[in-house]
């Protein structure tokens, strides 16, 4: 997982008809808020809205056409609420919350983009340091929140929770532990691409500082090494890692 950055801009769908749906189901939980927090009463989310191609078409540029969780390419990839819009629960086996996130399910910044592995593993969980102080509708705010969840369009720097142990995630804090097994970041296909990147660097940096190689070919090999961790690049958390550890980060 990398920093990514969210242009401030919201886009014009979820401006105006996101906004208007928000103030619709706004009313209807204040009209009758305890069959909401039963259950018995649930939203209908207009797909349309939040995943209008405008608004994918932003999440994957900004997201460099990754999924912002554990930077697979993604394609198509799906919308993903970074806050559960529908329903939440604290922990697998845990209770459900109702009604979830409704307020948030057509703003922009609780928009991200994931692979469908991650979006399906993370559900609608939505884990609390403290979940005693989770907003339960649109009157509590969500500023009193401490998510265990990394979100990478606003947590400042991933790396400071999840580092690597070769191709595996070792988490550096306890939201880095809970977001890689929430999110299985270890799974097997994950550790493989992250595995094959390790390799192709190892020796592309063998070259580099081999001295017995021509000097275009070593050039070369550099401009890879570095294409490897930019943002753009698939599994760039691992590489920029490999990098630092071994003295060639940028
Ligand atoms: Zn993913």
């Amino acid at each position: 997982m990398i920093r990514l950055d969210r242009p401030t801009e919201t886009p014009r769908v979820l401006r105006n008809r996101g906004r208007a749906e928000t103030r619709q189901n706004c009313k209807a939980y204040v009209e009758d808020p305890l069959a909401y927090d039963s259950g018995d009463l649930r939203f209908d989310f207009n797909n349309h809205i939040y995943g209008a191609p405008r608004v994918r078409e932003v999440l994957k540029r900004i997201q460099h056409n990754k999924c912002c969780y554990c930077e697979s390419k993604t394609s198509p990839g799906r919308i993903d609420h970074f806050r559960p819009k529908g329903r939440v629960r604290q922990r697998k086996g845990g209770d459900k919350i109702h009604p979830g996130y409704y307020w948030l399910a057509y703003e922009w910044n609780n928009l991200v983009l994931a692979c469908e592995d991650c979006n399906l593993k993370k559900s609608d969980y939505f884990p609390l340091e403290d979940p005693g102080e989770r907003a339960r509708n649109h009157l509590e705010p969500i500023s009193r929140e401490s998510p265990l969840l990394l979100n990478p369009h606003v947590d400042p720097d991933p790396s400071g929770h999840i580092t690597f142990n070769g191709s595996a995630c070792q988490p550096r804090t306890e939201k880095g532990r809970v977001t890689v097994t929430l999110l299985k970041l270890n799974r097997p296909i994950l550790q493989e691409g992250r595995q094959h990147e390790l390799e192709t660097l190892e020796l592309l940096c063998a070259v580099v500082r081999d001295p017995n190689q021509c000097d275009t070919l070593r050039r070369d090999a550099r401009r890879v090494v570095d294409s490897r961790a930019r943002p753009d690049a698939p599994y760039s958390a691992v590489a920029r890692d490999y990098l630092s550890a071994i003295g060639a980060g940028n």
